[in-house]
């Protein structure tokens, strides 16, 4: 994984950019959990399931079919009073879509760990991005607050903080 914390940066700069976002507080929420729910499979990683399986960490959880299943749920548990499958939906699934892809993106240009399985659950093969700048981040908690840890927030800032920030800029002076 990338850190939570690059994810959910991700997730509230793609809300930022979002045209049709709603004001409500329920939506960058819902984009935070899309951006980190994928790494619920570390979960079942200290469970016991194989790295390497598709059920394994950075298998079907960060598939595009699982991105696109957490965007159509999302989008009608979050705004039920969304006609299912209208023009407005829509734009919502695809908005939630694109924010739970974009964490395995994000793992996919990491420089350690298996690839991640985009296509999953037709093909279980692994990606990684041909460009890989991110330092991996340790699976855990305690692992995190070390030496690895810090250069995990290094190299995020430069790779995924200072883009965010930029976007984040740029979104701004458009809206004045
Ligand atoms: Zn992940």
């Amino acid at each position: 994984m990338a850190s939570l914390l690059a994810h959910s940066l991700v997730a509230v700069t793609a809300g930022k950019l979002y045209p049709h976002r709603t004001a409500v507080a329920r939506f960058w929420w819902l984009a935070i959990l899309c951006a980190t729910l994928p790494d619920i499979d570390a979960l079942w990683h200290w469970l016991g399931v194989p790295y390497a399986s598709m059920w394994g960490h950075r298998g079907i959880t960060h598939s595009l079919a699982f991105a696109l299943l957490t965007g159509m749920i999302v989008a009608r548990s979050g705004f039920p009073s969304l006609t299912v499958f209208k023009v407005k939906w829509w734009r919502l699934v695809a908005f939630f879509t694109l924010v739970t892809a974009s964490h395995g993106l994000l793992d996919a240009m990491t420089n350690g760990g298996l690839g991640v399985a985009f296509f999953a659950p037709f093909d279980d093969a692994r990606y990684f991005l041909p460009w890989r700048p991110i330092v991996v981040s340790p699976i855990g908690v305690r692992a995190f607050f070390s030496e690895w840890g810090w250069r995990v927030v290094k190299s995020e800032l430069i790779w995924v903080g200072i883009p965010c920030a930029l976007l984040l800029l740029l979104a701004w002076r458009r809206r004045k």
